[in-house]
Parts: structure tokens; C-alpha cells; sequence
């Protein structure tokens, strides 16, 4: 059988230390010294998935292929790795609950009480399993989402303890995260969040093996013989994790700690293959020499929160690379765009993309934003939402159809040019009920996407419930409006662009979600181009 190892991250001290990031580092240095490695996130939160959060609770709402709406963590798992996610690599309280409740409704527990233990984490063990069991991979990655010590984290730290204890210590390891801060006062980095948070996971039976400790400041020999004696580790398994430039330059700095090099010692696995990061270190190169800059309008109703977008940024950064120019982002609030401001808001950027978003709240401002860029032959991305908008601004100031909405925002509408499509008319439960996930489209060979995708059939990920009205398809083909994208299937449209225009592209689909350090977006390089063109 195969003999799947298991390495847990738990975090300490403050949220937000990049567990993320940490992991998908570490599962990209195993990757690339041969394992095959996956990673899953475990979030404490009672919501069956973050489907149903608002952007600015969590962040974006990540789509994997089989249509699981996911923690933003996944994306950069999928980035790093470049292979895909899938529904088993995310995990929430809420889910685990349904599925131990479900069961007890199915009366599969015997007549017996169901408790936290060992019911809610044997469900947790059997989740963190799930994938190991596959057979694909030498090495799970668990990050445990939370802070040692929540409430909320109990289950998940004990289902770790008995999983070591039942794995073995040398099939499984626990790394924890904590934050070493620097007190400006004192002039000095202090080591006592961490043996209190060492401390608090100790008392749920767990010792980690290895300790991260983020930091902006280096880590000495003696903070690290400090650490190690009082948290019960060997001074080479404190590893620092100071501040880094750009996060993929993170997997580098972990090399360079050896964090990989423990992990695998103790996992009792062969490091004698050394990671060579050759693609990789060619991005960053790349990505921190640009020969130019441009600067790309990003409008959106949730810009506050930076994270909301946080595929579409990435995906900049990557199809930049390519390009080899900076990619600057003007976060612009719909909102906050109107008739009388926009010449001002959006002069001087060199592309504008129209973002995904949901309601009514807004959206004039994105209608605004399409307009600008349609007549000002700047080059325009509009994604999901914002492809809508561009539809619903043809049909408005191109077609003559002063009422063109979707019914989204005005159910009676007179001219309803994006509607709820045909199979959500019945659905009233709002978690997991769009249309999700990886869909073909089949693209017109005369088009601004068949040069940038140079294949006829692609595959894309959705996450949507309204769509282009095809009662409106005849009108606005012959006003000029193309739809070069198509399913193959259903004849939903997936793409629209304006032939007469530089760079014109509204799609249906998510192209962010697919971006990868490797594998940049065809579509992001291609409209990243154009904006280079257009600024020259
Ligand atoms: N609200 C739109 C719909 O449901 C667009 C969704 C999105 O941008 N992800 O169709």
C-alpha cells in the first residue's frame, strides 16, 4: 500500500501569518525534489464553504474544477503547484457537522450518543485522509485554519494528536507557525508569544517538530537556542520566515533555512534530490526586472479588501512576468464612479478590467467604467459580472435600449439582456447552487481569444446564475457585439468582444482562477500585451 506522509500546520500567536503561503512553499520545494504533494485547508468556520460570504469577511471565493467554492488559500495552492484542487482539499466545521449529522439521521451510529469525540473527530481524521487514500500523493499538507488556542481549533488540534499517535511521528509532523515580534522600544525580537502558544498546543497533547516563526527582523543563533529549549525542538528546526518582497520569493528563503531538508528527515524520506526551481527563478527574475510599467483600472464594488480580487492580482502578476513590465493596479470603487468623474478616475491607465461581483450595489459605476473603455479604445476585461455589464452597455447606449438590464438587478426589466438561466429558476437555496466549475467552450477561430488561447476547445471555471439572454443574440451580433466564445452543449454564451476595438474581451467564465506561476493566463498575457501596446 502506499505509504502517504502527513504534515500539519497549525498557526500561533496572531492570524494572518501566512500559513498559507508557508505550506505551498513547503509543497513546492517537496514537488520539486520529486514527491508528489497536495495540500488542504481545514477552516473552523460553521458555513458548509465560503460560498456564501460576503468578500469582505474572507476575502475571494475560490472555484476549483469540480466546482467547489473554496478558502482563497487553495489559489495559491494551485499556483505554486500547478496542479488542481479539488472539493477534498477544503474542509469546514460546517461540513464536517452535515456529514456526522447526516449519518446520525441515517441512524448509523448504533443508538449511540454522538459526541465531539470521538464522532466530530473521527469525521475530521477521515476528511484529512480522504486524500492520501487516493493513492496520488507521497505528502499531505493540512493547514489548520484559526489560532491555537480558538475555541473553535479544538477538534481539528485533537484529531492531529491521535492521527500522529496513530500514523506514527515519523509519518507524521507538526509544523507551527508563530510570529516573533520585534519591539522597536526595546530594540529587541521577543521569543514569549511562542512558548506561549507552543505552550497552549502542547496542553492539547501536540509537541510541534518544527517551528516557523515569522519575523521582520533576523533571527540569531541564540533566539533560536532560546526558542528551541523552551518550545522542546532542535535548534535546526527553528526556522525563520522573514518578511520577503513578494511571496514567491518565499519558497527560495525556505530552501535556504532548510525547511524542507527537516521536514523530510523526519518524515524519514530521501532529500538527497535537491530542488532546482528552474522556471520558478526564471518568473522571479522576470517578475523583478520589468523593462516597463503599466497601469490596469481594477473595478470592483469590495476594493476595500484587496484579497476580494486576489486571483485577478495574481494573475497580473504572472501574465506581467510574461511580458516582462510591471503591472500596476488602480483600485477604482464602483460606487464611487460617475458620469461626472470618470474622464478623471480612469485618465491615464492603459487597460480596465470590469470584476465578478453580485447585486445591484455599483453597478452604474462598471456600466460607466465599459462605456469609457469601449469609446476611448482602451483595452477591457470584463469578467462574469463585468462581461454583463459590457453586454448590458451595448445593448444600452449601441443598440438604443435604454431599459437593457439583467434581471438581476431589475426583475422587470423591458429588456432583460442578461437573465437567470434556465435551470435556476427553481433553485432557492443560496450555498452551492450556481452554476460552478470547470465548463467547455468552444471559440470562434476569428477572434482576439483564439490568438491568445491558440486552441479552438478550452475549459474554464464558472461561478455564476445569470447569462447572456440569446433572444438578444441577433440584435446586438448585427450592432457589432460578437460572441466568439460559445458552450459547445447548451449554446450559452461565454465570450463577447468588439472586433472594431484594440483589445475588447467580456467572458463569462473566471480566467483568474486558472493562472499559475507556470502556467500564466493566456487571456491575462493577452490583454496585458495590449495595454503595453496601447501605452507606447
Ligand atoms: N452576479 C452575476 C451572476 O450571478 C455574476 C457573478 C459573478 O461575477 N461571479 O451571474
Amino acid at each position: 500500500m502506499h505509504n502517504t506522509k502527513y504534515v500539519f500546520v497549525t498557526g500561533g500567536v496572531t492570524s494572518s501569518l501566512g500559513k498559507g503561503i508557508i505550506a505551498a512553499s513547503l509543497a513546492k520545494l517537496l514537488q520539486e525534489r520529486g514527491y508528489s504533494v497536495t495540500i488542504q485547508k481545514l477552516d473552523p468556520y460553521i458555513n458548509i464553504d465560503p460560498g456564501t460570504l460576503n468578500p469582505y469577511e474572507h476575502g475571494e471565493c475560490y472555484v476549483t474544477d469540480d466546482g467547489a467554492e473554496t478558502d482563497l488559500d487553495l489559489g495559491h495552492y494551485e499556483r505554486f503547484l500547478n496542479i488542481p484542487t479539488s472539493q477534498a482539499n477544503n474542509v469546514t466545521t460546517g461540513r464536517i457537522y452535515q456529514s456526522v449529522i447526516n449519518k446520525e439521521r441515517r441512524g448509523e451510529f448504533l443508538g449511540k450518543t454522538v459526541q465531539v469525540i470521538p464522532h466530530i473527530t473521527d469525521e475530521i481524521k477521515r476528511r484529512i485522509q480522504r486524500l492520501g487514500k487516493t493513492g496520488k500523493f507521497d505528502i499531505v499538507i493540512t493547514e489548520i485554519g484559526g489560532t491555537v488556542g480558538d475555541i473553535e481549533s479544538l477538534p481539528y488540534v485533537e484529531s492531529v494528536r491521535q492521527l500522529q499517535w496513530e500514523l506514527g511521528q515519523e509519518n507524521a509532523i507538526v509544523i507551527h507557525l508563530t510570529l516573533v515580534p520585534y519591539l522597536a522600544a526595546a530594540g529587541e525580537l521577543k521569543t514569549k508569544p511562542t512558548q506561549h502558544s507552543v505552550k497552549m498546543l502542547m496542553q492539547s497533547g501536540v509537541a510541534p517538530n518544527i517551528l516557523v516563526c515569522r519575523t521582520e527582523h533576523e533571527i540569531n543563533d541564540n533566539i533560536k537556542r532560546k526558542l528551541a529549549l523552551f518550545c522542546n525542538v532542535k535548534t535546526q528546526d527553528v526556522i525563520q520566515s522573514i518578511d520577503a518582497e513578494t511571496i514567491y520569493d518565499v519558497p527560495n528563503l525556505m530552501f535556504d533555512e532548510g525547511l524542507d531538508r527537516v521536514v523530510l528527515e523526519k518524515l524519514q524520506l530521501s532529500s538527497e534530490k535537491q530542488p532546482k526551481l528552474i522556471a520558478w527563478n526564471q518568473f522571479l527574475r522576470k517578475h523583478k526586472n520589468p523593462k516597463s510599467t503599466i497601469e490596469i483600472a481594477l473595478i470592483g464594488k469590495y476594493v476595500e479588501l484587496h484579497d476580494s480580487y486576489k486571483s485577478i492580482t495574481e494573475a497580473f502578476i504572472h501574465a506581467g512576468a510574461t511580458n516582462e513590465t510591471k503591472v500596476k493596479v488602480r483600485w477604482i470603487h464602483s460606487e464611487e464612479l460617475t458620469p461626472e468623474n470618470v474622464l478623471g478616475k480612469l485618465k491615464g491607465v492603459n487597460g480596465i478590467l470590469v470584476a465578478p461581483g453580485f447585486g445591484e450595489r455599483g453597478i452604474e459605476g462598471k456600466i460607466k467604467a465599459v462605456q469609457y473603455a469601449r469609446e476611448q479604445n482602451i483595452p477591457f476585461l470584463g469578467i462574469c459580472l463585468g462581461m454583463q455589464m459590457a453586454v448590458i452597455e451595448y445593448a444600452r447606449n449601441v443598440l438604443g435600449l435604454a431599459a437593457a438590464n439583467s434581471t438581476e438587478m431589475d426583475l422587470k426589466t423591458k429588456n432583460p439582456v442578461i437573465d437567470l438561466m434556465e435551470e435556476q429558476k427553481t433553485i432557492t437555496d443560496k450555498g452551492g447552487t450556481m452554476r460552478l466549475g470547470a465548463w467547455d467552450c468552444k471559440l470562434d477561430k476569428n477572434s482576439k481569444v483564439f490568438d491568445a488561447y491558440k486552441t479552438a476547445m478550452i475549459s474554464e471555471r464558472h461561478r455564476h446564475r445569470y447569462e447572456f439572454n440569446n433572444q438578444y443574440f441577433d440584435a446586438l451580433t448585427k450592432a457589432g457585439l460578437k460572441a466568439t466564445g460559445v458552450n459547445p452543449d447548451t449554446g450559452l454564451v461565454e465570450i463577447i468582444e468588439l472586433p472594431n476595438h484594440p483589445w475588447f474581451v467580456g467572458v463569462q467564465y473566471h480566467p483568474e482562477y486558472k493562472s499559475t506561476v507556470l502556467n500564466p493566463h493566456p487571456l491575462f498575457v493577452s490583454f496585458v500585451k495590449a495595454a503595453l501596446e496601447q501605452s507606447v
